[in-house]
């Protein structure tokens, strides 16, 4: 495997994570199993911590994405770094409280939140609620009213910078449903109205532009059009914007192609950025957060699979079918993301054959990975699929009524369950007639 010092081959020629076996592994928690390295995780936390640190003087907090692996373990792991996290719905709030995550490090997002969700928020206490619309503002403002709470907000702001993929459009961006258009007026007009409205609380701007981002260019463009909106409103609100959110969208290597730039690169330049433009616009200096999700998780997971079947079309391809698929990892047949597949069982064995990884789902297009090389597979080998940490369990379904797999943590040899597979009983739990 790649990516990651924590995964290598031993004498028995199996693959090991996080110092353990795979092959045991799968032995003995069985398979489809999610497999989460804590020390890579705790790494890639220290490394956003501390170029925070090192570049901004630490006036800053590293909010980890929770949507890309949302569970109990996660917020405890992410609490004991020194982070705060970002939710985007009641279940992620609900997750972060009960695993006693500081609830006023907790910023909460979403273009439709629900006025329940809305009401947990202010009653549980969370730090920043980061207003979408101004539908959202006079809903909160109302529901803070009935409470006799105030608010702290932030508001997602549109910058006309898009860096979904690997070029950065900046134009053409307020066709998304997300946020406050900046080029419309739409943008500064609600935050005025927030600035005026009782038991809200202005705190800042929010901005998210993508993901999997392997570029610093767009980072520090938003940088730059957030800090002159931020003059834009203390000149036409007189309102002082103390917290500036950045997002996150940090590209990780899922393959050999992807090349990812060392976050405190990031940090560095758009410190710059952002130092240069208080300077010239005479604003003080902003506290700054940013929200890796992905690049916190996704290298420490790995998925093992049994392999079931191996049908060699002649001519056409060979189809490697494993005892999971969409329902555990939905982003091939979302968007052809790639992995890197090994056989676990014969982990340092030439990969001579180039096969097609499919899923046991009904549907055609549950594939994990097309003319991908692998070592000659049988039926009963281990497959390990990596950095399926982000965007696999917290996108899991039941399709085929298949129950989520079991999640189990390791760190130097050692190993726990941390997400327990569920049962069929689980299944029908809510069937109630
Ligand atoms: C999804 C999301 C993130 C994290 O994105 P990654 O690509 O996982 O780093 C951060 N902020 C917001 C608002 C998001 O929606």
């Amino acid at each position: 495997m790649f990516d990651s010092n924590h995964t290598s081959v031993n004498e028995k020629n199996h693959l090991t994570l996080g110092g353990c076996d795979s092959v045991e592994l799968a032995k003995e928690y069985g398979t489809p199993l999610y497999v989460l390295d804590e020390t890579v995780v705790r790494e890639r936390c220290r490394f956003f911590v501390d170029s925070v640190k090192e570049y901004y003087g630490g006036n800053g907090l590293i909010l980890y994405a929770s949507k890309a692996l949302s569970c109990m373990a996660l917020y405890r792991i992410a609490k004991e770094e020194g982070m705060g996290v970002d939710v985007v719905s009641g279940g992620e709030m609900y997750t972060a409280y009960k695993a006693g995550f500081p609830m006023e490090k907790v910023y909460f997002h979403g273009n439709c939140k629900t006025p329940e969700e809305l009401s947990m928020a202010l009653d549980l206490g969370l730090g920043r609620i980061v207003v979408d619309s101004v539908t959202e503002l006079r809903q909160l403002a109302s529901i803070a009213k009935e409470k006799g709470k105030t608010a702290n907000v932030l508001f997602r702001i549109k910058p006309g910078i898009d860096a979904h993929t690997h070029d950065f459009v900046k134009t053409g961006q307020i066709d998304c449903k997300f946020g406050l258009a900046l080029e419309t007026g739409e943008a500064l007009e609600v935050i005025r109205e927030a600035v005026e409205t009782e038991h809200i609380c202005y705190c800042g701007v929010h901005c998210h532009i993508g993901s999997q981002i392997f570029d610093i260019d767009p980072f520090c463009e938003a940088a730059h059009v957030m800090m002159r909106f931020i003059k834009e409103i203390k000149d036409t609100c007189g309102a002082d914007t103390k917290e500036l959110n950045l997002g996150g969208g940090f590209g990780i290597a899922y393959n050999e192609k992807d090349d990812p730039i060392p976050f405190g690169n990031y940090m560095e330049a758009v410190s710059r950025v952002v130092h240069e433009e208080a300077e010239a616009l005479a604003l003080p200096l902003p506290f700054i957060l940013m929200e890796p999700g992905r690049s916190i998780v996704a290298t420490a997971g790995s998925t093992l699979y049994t392999v079931g079947v191996v049908k060699d079309i002649p001519d056409v391809r060979t189809y490697v079918s494993v005892d999971g698929g969409m329902a555990d990892n939905p982003r091939y047949i979302l968007y052809q993301a790639e992995y890197h597949f090994t056989l676990a069982n014969r982990a340092g064995d030439e990969k001579d054959a180039i096969v097609t990884v499919a899923g046991r789902c009904c549907e055609s297009g549950d594939l994990l990975g097309e003319n991908v090389r692998l070592q000659r597979p049988v039926p009963g080998d281990i497959l390990a699929v990596s950095a399926t940490g982000a965007y696999n369990y917290s996108m899991a379904s039941h399709y085929n009524r298949l129950p989520n797999p079991a999640m189990v943590l390791v760190k130097d040899g050692t190993h726990r369950v941390i997400i327990k597979r569920e049962s069929y009983e689980d299944i029908i739990r809510n069937d109630i007639f």
